[in-house]
C-alpha cells in the first residue's frame, strides 16, 4: 500500500467529544481522566479510518500509542500514574517483561520510576514470528514479573509472554496496559490469575460498541475503502 492510500485511509481524531466518546478511563484512576484526554488529543493518537488488526479483525477506530510514545514527557507521566495503580493493587515485580513495539517505553519508564532492576524485551517480529525473549538478560527462576504492555487487541501477544515467563519458572503477577479494546475475546481470556491494571478502555469499533468485525462483516470493506494494516504503523 503506498504512503498516499494510507494518508486517505485513516485521520487523527482532534474533537475532545469524541475522543471522550470512545474512550471509558479506569474510574480508579478518575483524577487523571482529563489530563488523559489532554494527551490522547495532543499527541493525535487516537485515528478515524479502516484498520486491519493484528488478529485479522477490522474496525473503524484505532489507538496509536507510539504517538504517545514519542513524547517523552507523556510517558512519564502516563507511567507515574499507571504505577501509582500498580502499587495499589500489590503488583510491584522483581522483574518487568515487555515486547519491542512502542509500549517497551513505557514498561521501561516504569521500570526507571519503580527502581526495577531487570526488563526484559519479547521480540514481537511484525511478520507474526512466534515472541522470542532476546535481550541478554534472562529471567530468573523463581522471581516475581509483572507484563507491561502499551495495549491489550486480542491478548494474544499477553499470553504467549505469560507462557514464555512461566517456562523459565518465575511468576506472572500482573499484567499492565494502557489500554485494553473492549472485546469479549478479551475478557474471557483465561488471564487468571493475571490482574490488569489498566488506564484507559477503547471502543474502537462502529455499530457493533463491543467488537471489531471480521472482514466479510465490515461495511468499511464492501464500500471499497483501503484498508491500512495496524502491523504497518508500529
Ligand atoms: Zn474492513
Amino acid at each position: 500500500m503506498t504512503i498516499s492510500l494510507i494518508h486517505k485511509a485513516m485521520e487523527p481524531i482532534v474533537s475532545r467529544d469524541k475522543v471522550k466518546e470512545l474512550v471509558r478511563v479506569n474510574p480508579q484512576v478518575s483524577k487523571f481522566s482529563e489530563r488523559l484526554i489532554h494527551i490522547l488529543l495532543d499527541s493525535s493518537a487516537i485515528y478515524a479510518g479502516h484498520f486491519e488488526l493484528l488478529g485479522g479483525q477490522h474496525s473503524s477506530r484505532f489507538l496509536r500509542f507510539s504517538k504517545i510514545a514519542g513524547r517523552p514527557a507523556y510517558v512519564e507521566e502516563i507511567a507515574k500514574e499507571l504505577l501509582r495503580l500498580i502499587k495499589e493493587k500489590g503488583l510491584l515485580p522483581e522483574a518487568i517483561v515487555s515486547r519491542d513495539r512502542s509500549g517497551h517505553l513505557l514498561a521501561w519508564e516504569i521500570g526507571r520510576q519503580a527502581g526495577i532492576k531487570e526488563i526484559i524485551v519479547g521480540r514481537t517480529a511484525l511478520d507474526r514470528r512466534p515472541i522470542e525473549l532476546v535481550n541478554g538478560v534472562d529471567v530468573h527462576r523463581g522471581s516475581k514479573v509483572l507484563i507491561i504492555d502499551d495495549l491489550i487487541t486480542s491478548g494474544a501477544g499477553v499470553l504467549k509472554l505469560k507462557e514464555l515467563v512461566e517456562a523459565r519458572g518465575a511468576t506472572v503477577i500482573g499484567v499492565a496496559v494502557f489500554a485494553v479494546r473492549e472485546n469479549p475475546a478479551v475478557s474471557s481470556l483465561p488471564l487468571d490469575p493475571l490482574r490488569l491494571a489498566e488506564l484507559l478502555v477503547g471502543q474502537y469499533t462502529f455499530g457493533l460498541p463491543h467488537r471489531a468485525l471480521d472482514p466479510d462483516e465490515c461495511k468499511l470493506c464492501q464500500e471499497g475503502v483501503p484498508v491500512v494494516r495496524s502491523r504497518d504503523l508500529a
